[in-house]
């Protein structure tokens, strides 16, 4: 069975747009991409990292499960020089699940929907791009809903 997944990619560290050049030839690899967003710039979130972040949502379909998935997005991330140091520290490539079709999961190593989707305006500005009408399954409000309600100010801006 054919899942349609999103993703959040991004990164604040080393040639940010080539690294995320990368990180989308390899998601074509290994996944049908129905969608790429454009590319945002980011200030970064949480505290921990200093310097901006690219950030791009991937829309993409697979019949691989979400273990499978986290374990390839993991590789991708090493491939691309991520050091597994800093919880949101900084990071030449961070690749998030926010979306397996509308399950909902919640075990030790993962969970989905993404539990900081509401909280991150450079989640939510890319996700409202590509799909703006899918509704987050817990929360019940579509991405447009969640972006307009979301009180985050930290700056987003459309890269290119
Ligand atoms: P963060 O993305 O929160 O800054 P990391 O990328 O270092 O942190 O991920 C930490 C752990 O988060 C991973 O080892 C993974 O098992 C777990 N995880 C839980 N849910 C998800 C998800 N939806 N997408 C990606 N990783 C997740
Ligand atoms: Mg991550």
């Amino acid at each position: 069975m054919f899942n349609e997944v999103v993703l959040c990619l991004g990164g604040n560290r080393g040639d940010r747009e080539a690294l995320l050049s990368r990180a989308r030839v390899e998601l074509d690899s290994h996944f049908e991409v129905l969608r790429f967003s454009s590319i945002y710039e980011t200030s970064a979130w949480g505290g921990v990292a200093k310097g901006d972040f690219l950030n791009q949502v991937a829309v993409v379909m697979t019949e691989r499960s979400p273990e499978e998935v986290l374990h390839l997005i993991q590789g991708i991330e090493r491939d691309l020089g991520r050091k597994r140091d800093e919880h949101w520290g900084n990071r030449t490539m961070d690749i998030d699940i926010l979306y397996f079709g509308d399950q909902v999961i919640d075990s030790g190593r993962l969970k989905i929907p993404h539990p900081f989707i509401a909280e991150r305006r450079f989640v939510l500005a890319p996700l409202a791009e590509v799909c703006p009408d899918k509704e987050h399954p817990l929360m019940e409000k579509t991405s447009l809903e969640l972006l307009s309600e979301c009180g985050d100010a930290s700056e987003v801006k459309r890269w290119r």
